[in-house]
């Protein structure tokens, strides 16, 4: 007899885990209604499993309230069941927002950006990672692209049913290592794919028998996945507010007050959006990951690049224009990484921070030198977060201190292991 399909109700927390319980699809109506049980304490939990210290301890109760529109169909295959799996708010148990709650920040911080600026926010992240214990295959490869069929062929497919809109699905640079990109979304459709995506290669994988890893780095000496994230701003009407072909690299006084405001927090957001002790292995320079808090025309060592637009074929080059913000990975949870780059892109619009420069691409490497330079690793991240009191005012003092707490406990729980152990420990656990 077939199981019968169960309906998965999730959340991502801090360590960029999805969690959640599941329920009969017999029982979906009443749970998209009512929500299903959940317990503040889990926000503690770190990437390794055990619990970090935290403000709520053994009491306190919440709801997970699944949002029906983000609920993704994983199809039966052979014996192994089909399941849905619904992205949640989590909630008080009288349905009001927690303020904890991830996807509540990433909604408020969009919806206050709208609110005061009157820009929608569209976004897309793209999603590098390793199918691990391949044949080698050269970078780039037809045959690299082959050796994981039919994985890959029916991974877009099942991509492309669940509504996540694939654009590219690449074999990339680095040893065993792939690519995908969606098409850009509004902010929190955006946000919840990069949840989804990540499950939806898990466990497609995992029904092909290979293992794969989203880690920022597998082995210190490897090349790295990062989470880029792009980022383009709209007016009410559609109408994109990044672009101004008049302007220094054609970016609009908007878009450059926006950037400025992600530079000037760069050093705190890095503690979200890099949050694991092995994120610094891969933010250092020459990797094509971020090597410094600066804005560059098509640069991939930029913290933010300004992308490559196409006339090709009719294309507009002001509907393509957008930003990429480089310095994030799968350790992160998406919706406080958007949460938080709207949130300092908003500071910079309504703030009076300097001009930022616009490096173009024909920039050397002398002429970055003096640069602000990132974190170099977790700690320093916290202590810059801790630092930024912008940056902790956006946050619920209860959600920065889980955060603070969780990522203290897993650089404890990798302290004693050397960088090739620690991207050995956070491979198999991302
Ligand atoms: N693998 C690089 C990273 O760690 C990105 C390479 C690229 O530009 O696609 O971010
Ligand atoms: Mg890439």
């Amino acid at each position: 007899m077939t199981p019968d399909k169960t309906l998965f109700v999730a959340t991502s927390d801090l360590a960029g885990q999805l969690r959640g319980r599941s329920v009969p699809s017999a029982a979906a109506d009443s749970v998209l209604r009512r929500g299903v049980g959940w317990v503040p304490a889990d926000l503690a939990i770190t990437a390794f499993g055990p619990i970090a210290p935290n403000v709520f301890g053994s009491t306190g109760d919440l709801r997970l309230m699944p949002d029906a529109s983000t609920q993704v169909d994983i199809p039966a295959r052979g014996e192994d069941p089909a399941v849905s799996i619904v992205l949640a708010d989590q909630c008080e148990p009288d349905g009001s927002a927690w303020a904890c709650c991830p996807r509540t920040f990433a909604r408020t911080a969009l919806e206050d950006l709208r609110r005061e600026t009157g820009l929608e926010v569209t976004a897309s992240f793209e999603h590098e990672f390793m199918v691990r214990d391949l044949p080698a295959t050269a970078p780039f490869s037809f045959e690299r692209h082959r050796s994981v069929e039919p994985f890959g062929s029916e991974l877009v497919a099942l991509l492309e049913s669940a509504g996540l809109q694939p654009e590219n699905w690449l074999p990339e640079y680095g040893e065993d290592q792939f690519e995908i990109t969606l098409e850009p979304a509004p902010g929190l459709v955006a946000a919840d794919r990069a949840v989804l995506l990540k499950e939806l290669v898990r466990d497609h994988a995992r029904r092909h028998g290979h293992r794969v890893t989203f880690a920022p780095l597998a082995h210190p000496d490897g090349s790295g996945n990062g989470v880029h994230v792009h980022l383009s701003l709209q007016t009410a009407d559609g109408s994109p507010a990044l672009h101004d072909p008049s302007a220094p690299a054609g970016l609009s006084e908007v878009g450059r007050r926006f950037s400025a405001g992600i530079l000037a927090h760069a050093r705190a957001l890095l503690a979200f959006t890099a949050p694991s002790p092995v994120s610094y292995l891969r933010l250092t320079p020459h990797r094509w990951s971020a090597g410094g808090v600066f804005l560059a025309e098509r640069n991939r060592e930029a913290l933010l690049r300004i992308c490559p637009t196409s006339t090709v074929g009719g294309g507009d080059p002001s509907r393509q224009y957008n930003l990429e913000f480089r310095a994030s990975d799968a350790t992160a949870n998406p919706w406080l990484t958007l949460g938080l780059l709207a949130r300092a892109g908003l500071a910079g619009i309504t703030g009076d921070l300097p001009e930022p420069v616009i490096w173009p691409e024909t920039v050397t490497e002398e002429e970055l030198a003096g640069v602000p330079l990132l974190p170099t690793d977790l700690s320093a991240a916290l202590d810059d977060l801790l630092a930024d009191e912008v940056v902790t005012g956006w946050l619920d003092p209860a959600l920065l201190d889980t955060h603070v707490s969780v990522k203290r406990a897993e650089l404890e729980a990798v302290a004693a292991l050397d960088p090739v152990e620690r991207c050995a420990r956070f491979a198999d656990v991302y």
